[in-house]
């Protein structure tokens, strides 16, 4: 029984006094995205094993030990995704995204599966917002994304985040760094750990990924990519970073960051904080132009990023960021005796299609134990509906704030409380020294404008 009522080890639920924070970040972060002209895609939590070997790259972290792989009941190997990248460039491909006019400017709210020790900031389920842009291999595209994430930070509200960007080549400049990389560390072979003795082979870049303090402190003296940028890819990071120096961003190049994904080329960028500890990475991607050839696509050069939500809401969180308040009940009408109580359910049907919270007894309490309800929901105001106040047809309505009650009829309940509400929100706005020449008559009109 235990068992059923314990969540997956990392995994989290979201409860419902902290969902409107989940609703409101993913809505701003969408709304910014969209003000760079993404739209956003929605792909499949699984697909082939072998689109992620190759889209996430065979050498990485992700691909070795991560994945939540298993065999369905037709006998095909399918996984979970880790990311959303390779998903995204699948459907691109499948339906012919390439064939609209370049960029295609894409992005997604997704769920992730990495099996990883659980800790701070490390879920096994966790989500990311992703963009990627296809079509494009200007240094002007690199900047935009990097800026497009700087906007969203900057609009919920986030200070003190660094921006590193690097740029790893291409696989031609990068021939010679692995060389290079590889005769330094195989002179420091004894004290790298057993995995980055296994990656020297593989694909040396990954050690400077290592999270181990021993492998990153070596990793330090290492030779730097960007001393092995052939003339195409030094040109073509100077541009990059003319461009975000004009957009006025501030960033600082970190020769050691690779980012954990296979086809990375040229710019990479990682939006980092020391305020949540030691997962401090919310925001990672790059320029990735031999993704979608890998893929089995025609070539096009292209680049993303993917920001991991539970991060960003912990820095938020770490930072005494504001949320937007939940919306509360507008009105609660609390009910007795079958005619009131169909009446309270009329009332608040008309009431919801003009878009206000109204709750009433579904539960069969007594008149007192539904006013105690309306207190713990935080009602705006309540209105006590019995037999005499339908014979005499008409109820109090009570401002649950000021104490205020006010005489409204019961037949027109619905467009007088709508008059009195609105009345009292243009007097909230008032108080809060706003200057407001909109009255509840234009309102309730719809001539706003
Ligand atoms: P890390 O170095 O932290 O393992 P990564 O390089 O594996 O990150 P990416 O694959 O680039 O991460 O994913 C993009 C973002 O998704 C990360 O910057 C991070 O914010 C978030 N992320 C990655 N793995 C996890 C996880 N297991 N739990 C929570 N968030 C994660
Ligand atoms: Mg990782």
């Amino acid at each position: 029984m235990a068992l059923v009522t314990k969540s997956i080890k990392g995994t989290q639920d979201v409860l419902p006094g902290e969902s409107h924070k989940w609703q409101y970040l993913e809505q701003a972060v969408l709304e910014q995205a969209k003000n760079y002209g993404y739209k956003e895609i929605r792909v499949p939590v699984f697909e082939h094993t072998e689109l992620f070997q190759r889209g996430v790259g065979d050498t990485t972290d992700v691909v070795q030990k991560e994945m939540y792989t298993f065999e369905d009941k037709g006998g095909r190997s399918i996984t979970l995704r880790p990311e959303g990248t390779a998903g995204v460039v699948r459907s691109y491909l499948e339906h012919g995204l390439f064939n609209e006019p370049a960029p295609m400017k894409l992005c997604y709210t997704i769920s992730c599966y990495r099996y990883e020790k659980p800790q701070a900031g490390r879920l096994r389920e966790f989500h990311q917002f992703g963009c990627e842009c296809f079509g494009t291999q200007s240094p002007a595209a690199d900047a935009e994304v990097i800026s497009l994430i700087n906007d969203i930070f900057t609009h919920l509200g986030l200070k003190n985040y660094d921006i590193q960007i690097n740029s790893i080549g291409c696989p031609e400049c990068r021939k010679t760094y692995h060389e290079a990389l590889k005769a330094y560390f195989e002179s420091k072979k004894a004290d790298l750990c057993a995995t980055c003795n296994d990656r020297l082979d593989r694909n040396p870049m990954r050690i400077l990924d290592c999270k181990s303090p021993v492998c990153s402190d070596i990793a330090k003296d290492a030779p730097k990519v960007t001393d092995y940028l052939c003339e195409e890819c030094e040109n073509h990071f100077t541009s990059v970073k003319s461009y975000l120096d004009a957009m006025g961003i501030s960033y600082q190049v970190n020769p050691t960051i690779v980012r954990g994904l296979d086809y990375y080329t040229k710019t990479v960028f990682e939006f980092v904080s020391t305020e949540i500890g030691a997962q401090g990475t919310i925001c990672g991607g790059g320029r990735y132009d031999g993704l979608v050839e890998e893929v089995g696509g025609p070539k096009t050069p292209a680049l993303g990023f993917a920001m991991g939500l539970e991060r960003l809401m912990m820095l938020l969180k770490a930072q005494n960021v504001p949320f937007p308040e939940e919306k509360q009940c507008d009105l609660y009408i609390a009910s007795m005796g079958e005619a009131a109580n169909i009446k309270a359910a009329q009332i608040a049907t008309d009431l919801r299609q003009e878009g206000f919270t109204v709750l009433y007894d579904i539960v069969g309490r007594s008149v007192k134990a539904q006013m105690k309800f309306a207190n713990k929901v935080g009602a705006m105001f309540t209105a006590v509906l019995g037999d005499s106040e339908l014979q005499e047809g008409k109820a109090k309505l009570k401002n649950m704030e000021s104490g205020e009650e006010t005489e409204i009829s019961v037949e027109a309940f619905d467009e007088e409380f709508m008059r009195i509400s609105i009345n009292e929100s243009l007097k909230e706005l008032t108080d809060l020294g706003y200057e407001t020449d909109i009255d509840v008559n234009s309102i309730l009109s719809g001539n706003l404008f």
